[in-house]
């Protein structure tokens, strides 16, 4: 609600210094603390030479083929807003990825919607389906966004632990310990941002068992399917499993695996009324995702499924190169098989954020800590590889340098 001062409305020379107009915040954004992030930002900006693996985006541009066909279509003056639920033959184009990939069979006309990323996606679905005082679980630790996404809607969030020893894979064990068979939506986000952790069918079976038999909605943000790395190299997704498309939504996007995170792009594959419900917001909101964007994707899903493998293969030199050199350094991480992130734990005696921090301010290496993605988190950084092999290499190095400083100083 906005309020204005007793002071009333002023003729015009004096409404400047006299009126005064307090914009005070709904109480669901004053209930969303402000990110802890910020901080890192502000010493990151004091330093020379800070090299940053806390950033969640690939450090390639998009595909050549994808920005040409942008260009094209503004040359050709396609500059007008789409239907409301994205191009029909980029929702065409989807559906046959969609299926191809990952075996989801979903109608083009009806059951896909493209949003501005997958993040307009995840936000439409928490206000068509969450109704104020219903209990959203969410597997943590997780992406920053659901928690203040579901706030926003009027809604709470459950958190479910992640577990190291479980390779940071949710479990009915888990689910059930937190109460997550009372909660009316499960969010699931794997590969997993911040983990890097994978669910296999055989782990995402029994989820799917605990959503049919509680009837929970779930929503499974799949951004990272393409990013996985894990002998025959397949995601999975929830909603293939028996009876849980007609309890899902999918949301996927073009951020990550074709490196088009500036364009914003996304989409959410749905039964249709889930689809209609979300339009319903999306055509109000939005009206329609970026144009240009749109002929960008579609051209992406047309032509580029060879950058895609070539990016992806990058991915996975780094992410051994980063997992094997934390070992030699003697900091634990788990064999992370997704997105571009692993976690390592910090070594005792610190907390991630002392870590993170004072690692940033004495060799200028910038990653996140874990306490900001929520319950299971703490203890443990977020580092992601999305960077070039020789920023890694120097960046390790000097991680390496500062662990061994600080184990030097404690033993003295
Ligand atoms: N989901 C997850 C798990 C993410 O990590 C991100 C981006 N960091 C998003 C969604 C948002 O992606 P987009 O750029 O498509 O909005």
């Amino acid at each position: 609600m906005t309020r204005e001062s007793d002071a009333g409305f002023e003729s015009e020379s004096e409404s400047e210094s006299e009126v005064e107009f307090d914009f005070e915040p709904s109480e669901r954004v004053q209930a969303v603390p402000p990110s802890g992030i910020r901080r890192f930002f502000e010493i990151a900006e004091e330093r020379d030479e800070v090299i940053s693996l806390g950033v969640g985006e690939p450090d390639f541009a998009a595909p050549w083929a994808a920005r040409d066909a942008a260009i094209t279509s503004l040359e050709q003056g396609k500059t007008s807003y789409t239907a409301n639920r994205g191009m029909r033959e980029l929702r065409e184009a989807i559906a046959d990825y969609a299926d191809d990939r990952f075996d989801l069979d979903y109608d083009p006309g009806e059951e896909i919607i493209v949003t501005a990323g997958a993040s307009e996606a995840v936000d439409l679905a928490f206000r068509a389906f969450v109704d104020p005082g219903d209990t959203v679980a969410v597997a943590q630790p997780s992406y920053i966004s659901y928690e203040p996404g579901v706030i926003f809607a009027g809604g709470e969030v459950l958190p479910v632990p992640t577990y190291r020893e479980d390779d940071f894979r949710l479990t009915v064990d888990a689910l059930e310990a937190a109460g997550a068979d009372e909660a009316d939506l499960l969010v699931l986000c794997y590969p997993n941002n911040p983990t890097g952790a994978i669910m296999r069918e055989t782990d995402l079976e029994p989820i799917a068992e605990f959503a049919r038999e509680h009837d929970l909605l779930v929503l499974s943000d799949e951004i990272y399917a393409e990013l996985t790395y894990d002998g025959d190299g397949e995601h999975t997704s929830i909603a293939t499993l028996e009876g849980m498309r007609e309890r899902t939504v999918v949301f996927n996007g073009f951020s990550k695996a074709h490196a088009m995170t500036g364009l914003r792009l996304g989409y959410a594959l749905a039964p249709a009324d889930a689809v209609g419900a979300m339009n319903k917001i999306h055509q109000y909101a939005m009206l329609s995702a970026p144009t240009t964007a749109q002929h960008a994707a579609l051209e992406a899903l047309d032509s580029c499924g060879d950058e895609v493998r070539d990016m992806v293969d990058q991915y996975d030199r780094r992410r051994q190169f980063v997992l094997s050199r934390f070992r030699e350094i003697g900091m634990d991480v788990f064999e992370a098989r997704g997105a571009f992130y692993c976690f390592p734990e910090v070594p005792e005696g610190w907390t991630s954020e002392e870590f993170a921090e004072e690692l940033l301010r004495e060799q200028g290496v910038a990653v996140v800590p874990g306490d900001v993605f929520g319950t299971g988190g703490e203890g443990h950084l977020r580092v992601s590889y999305a960077t070039g092999l020789a920023d890694l290499r120097e960046a390790l190095g000097r991680i390496e340098a500062f662990v061994d400083e600080h184990a030097e100083g404690s033993e003295g």
